[in-house]
């Protein structure tokens, strides 16, 4: 039987790329399946609508006859639309969204048919929830889970196929009350920013009443033909490939980063993007990325909470899509060794309601000085919880791009871009204990007169860093491709948070003891420059010199998930969480133990795989090979040809089996090793063995299967190849 190798190459010539019919502006679809702006305006009485925008800015909860009003009102919207079914849409630590569809049909008790949504079935579901990872937050016993509407985030239509569902965002919290999804302790480091910030603000500005932290994001993603993809099992399981020979040409032409898009994957982007439209997504970029096959879209930004809803969508939708072009989406960290790995940019800053950017350099000596207090601020959360944000990204698939010379190093370190550095060391070197008004006055003219050069200068850019200033915002970068934005979001909004308000303590403290206001704020910067100094790196982050430079300077360079994982348990991190009341103690141990299972379960998917793979495809068509040659040799052996007739076929036969029992031997001992670390009952040390025990065996088994792809007879090898994956489509 032909393998499905084949099949799937013969197939390939004839998709064709179907285009969306839709054509026109996309201020005509864009919204279209969203209950916010004018539709609520619409479908909502004056005194539910001004209740629902009340909740939305405040955070207020909502009365129950409001709700049972706003019910009413997008069930009529969404049944004009079509809508049959509606759910409760949230964000499980599973990693992917969770519906769980009702429809609106009803049997009243005489027998009779109606349509209903009610306020309750707005306002909390309760899911069979036992099966969502939690930690152990949830014994058995008391296994009830709750969603509950999230008003700030706005609901929404899901075209599929023949059915149209109603989408209430939501929280997803335990029975008792802890958080078991993303959403429930970003929505607190949301509220615990807003508050310190305007704290902040207001040395400044009386008028600011609210911040709202601002989230875009870029993501970068493979595409590979669905068939192609079907014929590699471990794409499939584990969403990266586990072995493959590397192509005769790689990315090494840089023929691909901005080309032209192939037509295929246009229609594909074409099609992607008017989903995200009619759902609000505001996607403004798409490109080819640096690897053959890699692209990348990116919106505009948004609030974190919105911003964060619309990528997970995003690539939900993304997946979804893709079937429709008989493609395949990776969203994975690394799904091909030796070109570059799939990152999601988290570009964020701070933003008031009287319209300013916090991130953005003033036009005033007075707003610069503004700037300055948010920038440095930002600088040292980074630096006392660099840790944290380490964690934040750790995952098992991030792990094999942190690190690699393509994507930002494990060490965190902040680029500033050279005029702020040197305002930073002006700051420094200007402020002293005699520092008066009048010095006061003429640094802050000076900086102001650096400072705007900064706008000239966006270009100052610098990709190896992982947490870059790029002109007005910060640039989390080392956030994985597969990652829920609000992992990285949820801590970097609370050490932010923390920071503003220790800040402003110290402020008050010098005021208190009869300090000018903008002296003691230079002051309480001038200390937060020093201490947190160390952080700042405006050199190559790819570099050997940097993690030797990094390690003198004493910064972590943790290249693993488990340990990177142990940050979030310390005292410190206990403190911080509980302090901004963002987690309790007991939540983070939750998740805590939850990322260290989910690590466990996919390098353990993994290995499985590579066992599967090497046993039943790789060695059964590399010994087929094998039995060709040595039946070539012997027959011209018979034939009376002398050794020099059959030295090439000894040879390749001498390594095809060298290699066949490399792989096998350390297939077999790597299933030894996992029966003794599956035993284990502490997760932390099991992941640690996983990582340091079994995985190792990956790279063994690689190495010699690639070198088994290289001898053996194409037509017998049964995974599409690297170059058929990467450029074939
Ligand atoms: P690049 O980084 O590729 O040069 P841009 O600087 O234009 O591109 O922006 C990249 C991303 O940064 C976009 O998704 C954009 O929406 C986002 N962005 C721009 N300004 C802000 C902001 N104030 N807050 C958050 N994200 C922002
Ligand atoms: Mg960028």
């Amino acid at each position: 039987m032909q393998s499905l190798r084949f099949t799937a190459l013969e197939g390939l010539a004839g998709v064709d790329s179907n285009l969306p019919e839709h054509n026109g502006k996309i201020t005509e679809v864009f919204g279209s399946n969203v209950f916010a702006g004018r539709i609520v305006r619409e479908y909502l009485s004056d005194e539910a609508y001004k209740s629902l925008m009340n909740s939305i800015k405040n955070g207020t909860k909502l009365e129950r006859k409001m709700a049972e009003q706003i019910a009413s009102g997008m069930k009529a919207w969404a049944m004009k639309k079509g809508v049959t079914h509606y759910t409760h849409w949230f964000q499980p630590l599973t990693g992917t969204t969770a519906e769980k569809h009702d429809s609106f049909f009803t049997l009243k008790g005489d027998g009779s048919a109606l349509e209903t949504f009610d306020g309750d079935a707005l306002v909390q579901q309760e899911p069979d929830a036992s099966s969502f990872p939690n930690g152990g937050l949830r014994a058995t016993f008391e296994a009830r889970g709750y969603t509950a509407w999230d008003p700030s985030s706005p609901a929404f239509i899901l075209e599929q196929g023949y059915g149209k569902t109603l989408c209430i965002p939501t929280i997803f919290v335990s029975y008792t009350g802890e958080s078991l999804d993303y959403k429930a302790p970003l929505l607190k480091a949301l509220a615990a920013i807003d508050k310190a910030a305007v704290d902040v603000c207001n040395y400044f500005d009386k008028n600011v009443t609210k911040v709202t932290p601002t989230l875009g994001w870029e993501q970068e993603y493979f595409l590979v033909d669905e068939n192609l993809a079907n014929a590699r099992p471990d794409l499939l399981m584990t969403g990266r490939t586990v072995v493959g020979h590397a192509p005769s040409k790689g990315q090494q032409l840089e023929d691909h980063y901005f080309g032209s898009i192939p037509e295929r994957i246009y229609a594909y982007m074409r099609d992607f993007e008017e989903e995200s439209y009619k759902l609000g997504i505001p996607l403004r970029t798409r490109h080819n990325e640096v690897a053959p096959s890699q692209f990348e879209c990116a919106p505009i930004f948004e609030e974190v909470n919105i911003a964060v809803d619309h990528n997970s969508l995003l690539m939900d939708i993304m997946n979804k899509v893709a079937k429709r072009h008989k493609l395949k989406v990776l969203l994975h960290e690394k799904p091909f060794a030796g070109i570059n790995g799939s990152g999601k940019h988290n570009n964020w800053s701070m933003a008031t309601d009287t319209g300013v950017n916090l991130l953005a350099p003033g036009k005033t000596p007075k707003t610069n000085l503004m700037f300055l207090t948010f920038f440095v601020n930002t600088i040292k959360a980074v630096h006392d919880y660099s840790d944290l944000l380490r964690a934040a990204i750790a995952s098992a698939s991030n792990d094999f791009r942190l690190g690699a010379n393509e994507a930002p190093p494990a060490i965190i370190s902040v680029f500033s871009g050279k005029y702020l550095y040197d305002v930073l060391q002006e700051v420094k070197s200007r402020v002293s204990n005699k520092f008066d008004e009048q010095d006061e006055a003429i640094l802050k003219l000076d900086l102001h007169r650096h400072i705007p050069e900064l706008m000239l200068d966006n270009t100052d850019r610098n990709r190896t860093s992982p947490f870059a200033f790029t002109g007005n915002k910060f640039e989390f970068r080392a956030v994985g491709s597969t990652a829920n934005c609000a992992s990285a979001m949820t801590v970097l909004n609370t050490i932010v948070a923390k920071t503003l308000t220790d800040f402003k303590v110290e402020v008050d403290g010098l005021i208190e003891k009869g300090e000018k206001k903008e002296i003691a704020i230079m002051q309480t910067l001038r200390k937060y420059i020093v201490d947190s100094e160390k952080i700042l790196f405006e050199g190559d982050g790819y570099s050997e010199e940097w993690e030797k430079e990094a390690e003198r300077r004493g910064l972590q360079n943790i290249k693993t998930t488990p340990k990177a994982l142990d940050a979030m348990i310390t005292p410190k991190a206990a403190q911080l969480y509980t302090e901004t009341g963002v987690y309790t103690e007991k939540e983070l141990h939750a998740r805590h133990e939850i990322l260290l299972e989910d690590y466990v379960k996919k390098v353990q998917i993994e290995a499985r795989v590579i066992g599967d793979l090497a046993t039943n495809t790789i060695l059964p068509a590399a010994i087929s090979y094998l039995n060709d040659l040595i039946s070539n040799i012997r027959g011209l052996k018979e034939i009376g040809m002398g050794e020099a007739a059959y030295k090439a076929q000894t040879q390749i036969a001498a390594k095809i089996s060298e290699h066949i029992n490399v792989i096998s031997e350390n297939v077999q001992a790597m299933i030894e090793q996992r029966k003794v670390t599956n035993k284990l009952t502490d997760s932390r040390q099991k992941a640690i063995e996983y990582c340091e025990k079994i995985k190792p065996y990956f790279d063994i088994i690689r190495y010699h299967s690639d070198k088994l792809e290289f001898l053996v007879d194409d037509k017998r090898w049964a995974l599409p190849k690297y170059r058929e994956l990467l450029f074939l489509r």
